[in-house]
């Protein structure tokens, strides 16, 4: 993986500090890889075929090219890489008009967050970015740099399949955890958290260290799991929670409201709370595992299967004075 584009980039902006740190902890981010599919994706990567992308949109949706763009059979090689990819979970990507429609319509997301955030002329960072789908639509949404970490290979791999596509867009995704994340990372105008919080055990700790990722006065846009409830409530499943088993807090949007603050964010605010359906998380061809429909108690759907409050999440937003 070649990140010198990303280094020249970052010697250009006020991240310029960060070079100290990134290429060495990237370097051995890579090298310690020990993961027996790794080569496996890389492949399907390398196997992708060769083409010039004559047309892109990364602001009504992520298409990449369009299918006159390859012949019959380097459309099979394509569809064959992105096949050997599989399981794909956030999308959907149109690639030389072929159609990854994903378990996720990330989209649905995007378009009820995007409205509330300007991103013209930010230096962005995604945590959490899954494949980078939404930082596709960052970028589109006028972003000076996108930058996404995610431990996860698989997507990462997705990620670069893409960007094979876009190669000059000033946009990466890292392989390294919040937490693993070299210091100083702080100078982003806009950090993402989406989907994270309710994964990690220290919820605190997670809103502290996104803190530390932005510059004074930059903005921190939080989605994640919650319930219904008043400022002292919060679940904490015993066990799993619609089938996942890393859930730890599910807090009240008036707990998460005063976890915030607490952890020195001013202007607060609640901008968003959905209801997840089984139209915005379903199994497709290219997620053929169980998905929400199975993780939902099929007498009730407004309980989970464990008998937990169905997913409904929140978006916050915040600054860093
Ligand atoms: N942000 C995307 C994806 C959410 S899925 C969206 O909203 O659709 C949650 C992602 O967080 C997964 O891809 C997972 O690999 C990643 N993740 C889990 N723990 C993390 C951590 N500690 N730091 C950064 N990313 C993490």
């Amino acid at each position: 993986m070649d990140y010198s584009a990303l280094y020249l980039h970052l010697a250009e902006t006020s991240l310029t500090h960060w070079l100290t740190d990134l290429p060495k902890a990237l370097e051995q981010r890579l090298e310690g890889v020990n993961h027996g599919d790794m080569a496996r994706w890389e492949a399907a990567v390398a196997k992708l075929p060769p083409a010039r992308t004559t047309s892109l949109d990364v602001t009504a949706t992520v298409r990449v090219g369009s299918a006159g763009d390859l012949d019959a059979e380097e459309s099979e090689q394509l569809k064959n890489a992105l096949r050997a990819l599989q399981p794909w979970r956030k999308g959907p990507f149109e690639v030389f008009g072929l159609m990854v429609d994903c378990e996720w319509r990330s989209d649905w997301k995007w378009q009820r967050v995007s409205p509330h955030v300007d991103l013209r002329g930010r230096k962005v960072l995604d945590v959490g970015c899954g494949n980078g789908y939404h930082m596709w639509r960052m970028w589109g949404g006028g972003a000076e740099t996108v930058i996404g970490i995610d431990p996860n290979l698989l997507f990462l791999n997705q990620f670069n399949a893409v960007k094979k596509y876009i190669p000059d867009a000033p946009v990466w995704q890292l392989p390294f955890t919040l937490e693993d994340l070299p210091e100083p990372a702080g100078g982003f105008d806009t950090v993402f958290s989406m989907g994270v919080l309710y994964h990690r055990r220290s919820p605190v700790d997670h809103l502290l260290q996104l803190k530390a990722c932005l510059r004074p006065g930059g903005e921190l846009v939080l989605e994640t799991l919650v319930v219904e409830g008043d400022a002292d409530t919060c679940l904490l499943p015993e066990d799993r929670y619609a089938q996942m088993r890393n859930v730890w807090f599910l807090p009240s949007v008036a707990m998460l409201e005063k976890l915030l603050r607490r952890s020195g964010f001013t202007d607060v605010r609640c901008i968003d709370l959905n209801a997840t359906s089984t139209a915005e998380q379903r199994s497709t061809e290219w997620m053929r595992f169980q998905s929400l429909t199975d993780f939902l108690d099929p007498l009730n759907p407004e309980l989970t299967v464990e008998g937990h409050p169905a997913p409904l999440r929140a978006t916050l937003m915040a600054r860093k004075p």
